[in-house]
């Protein structure tokens, strides 16, 4: 592969001071699209992009992205690791075609990661819980004003080295259940990772900090049955079950919830994917049943929630502590990720 070095390196940040998303690599990978293909991927200097701006990805939103994290490898192997790879590559292609985008060859594009991450080996941090998070981006940058999906499109691949979410310890957060704004609705695109679903949910999650909370719980177009929290998608103990939404089409299909639907069937867990009614949730917190709630996705791994605001009540799962559920799968899939334990599910990728 093309390989074309940066003659200005940049300085790694301090490990303490990482942070989510702030600081990107010497390099990028990138993947032009034109006449009906793909060309050859390349590694290139990280930097600012020539864009015109009638580039139809600033217009119309064919823009669509991916986000997962890479490794150190254990002491007596170091290669970095990707964390299911394939997995996020299956789910680009996948959001591609709902957009009208081109799908990538899969296995080439892998080869591509590794190879980035092998030029960028150096930066991935070494503490524990760090990672380097690694966004694939694709973007429609036909110059054209027409509506019809676009002839020119370039996937860009960036990396950048994040901190320990968690280094305080889990913190549980408070939720808004949100009544009235919708983040997505069944035959939409709310099981793609697009652009434009980020930025038609964000007046809800402001609304939700002004009155006190962090993030959003959001309901279906009837407002009655739960789908994600924020950006990430959801779980319950209820009872001893362990139980989320199902992907019925207007969800996303999270990485970390397939990961952890697949450890706790592993370990026996009674495991439920079924629609789940807010009534139902403010019911059973009220029986005592409601055990747990937290979120799962790849930046964050899990978020517990301490309690939920909805129609003036309080809905506290537990006692509004991070539950053992909840620690026990951040343990495993931290332990998995570090390579401190065996990976029964083959996830991890060597670069
Ligand atoms: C990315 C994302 C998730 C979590 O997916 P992971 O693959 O687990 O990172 C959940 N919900 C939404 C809306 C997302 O964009």
């Amino acid at each position: 592969m093309k390989i074309e070095r940066t003659s200005s390196p940049k300085p790694k940040p301090p490990a303490g001071q990482l942070g989510f998303g702030v600081h990107f690599t010497d390099h990028m990978l990138r993947v032009d699209y034109e006449s009906g293909a793909w060309g050859e991927p390349r590694i290139v200097p990280y930097g600012p992009l020539t864009l015109d701006p009638a580039a139809a990805a600033l217009h119309y939103a064919q823009t669509i992205f991916e986000g997962f994290k890479a490794y150190r490898g254990p002491a007596n192997d170091p290669a970095p690791r990707l964390f299911r790879p394939q997995a996020h590559l299956d789910r680009l292609n996948a959001s591609a075609a709902r957009l009208c985008m081109p799908t990538v060859d899969t296995a080439k594009m892998l080869e591509a990661f590794r190879e980035l991450i092998r030029v960028e080996a150096d930066w991935i941090p070494e503490g524990a819980g760090t990672a380097m998070y690694v966004r694939p981006l694709m973007i429609a940058t036909e110059a054209f004003l027409g509506v019809r999906p676009a002839n020119r499109y370039s996937l860009l691949v960036l990396l950048s080295p994040v901190g320990n979410y968690w280094s305080t310890g889990l913190a549980p957060v408070r939720i808004w259940v949100e009544e009235e704004l919708v983040r997505a609705a069944r035959g939409g695109t709310g099981a793609c990772k697009t652009g434009g679903n980020y930025a038609g949910s964000l007046l809800a999650a402001e609304r939700a900090k002004a009155k006190g909370y962090q993030q959003v719980l959001w309901l279906d177009e009837a407002h009655q049955q739960i789908e994600e929290v924020g950006t990430m998608n959801v779980f319950f103990v209820l009872d001893d079950r362990l139980v989320t939404p199902p992907l019925a089409g207007s969800l996303l299909a999270g990485i970390t919830r397939d990961s952890i639907l697949k450890l706790a069937r592993h370990w026996g867990l009674k495991v439920e994917e079924r629609p789940v009614r807010i009534e139902e949730l403010q019911q059973a917190s009220q029986e005592g049943r409601l055990k747990e709630a937290f979120g799962t996705g790849t930046a964050a791994v899990i978020s517990p929630i301490g309690e939920l605001s909805w129609r003036g009540q309080k809905i506290v799962p537990g006692d509004g502590k991070p539950g053992p559920v909840a620690q026990r799968i951040l343990g495993a899939l931290q332990g998995i990720t570090s390579s401190k334990e065996a990976d029964p599910f083959g996830w991890m990728v060597k670069a």
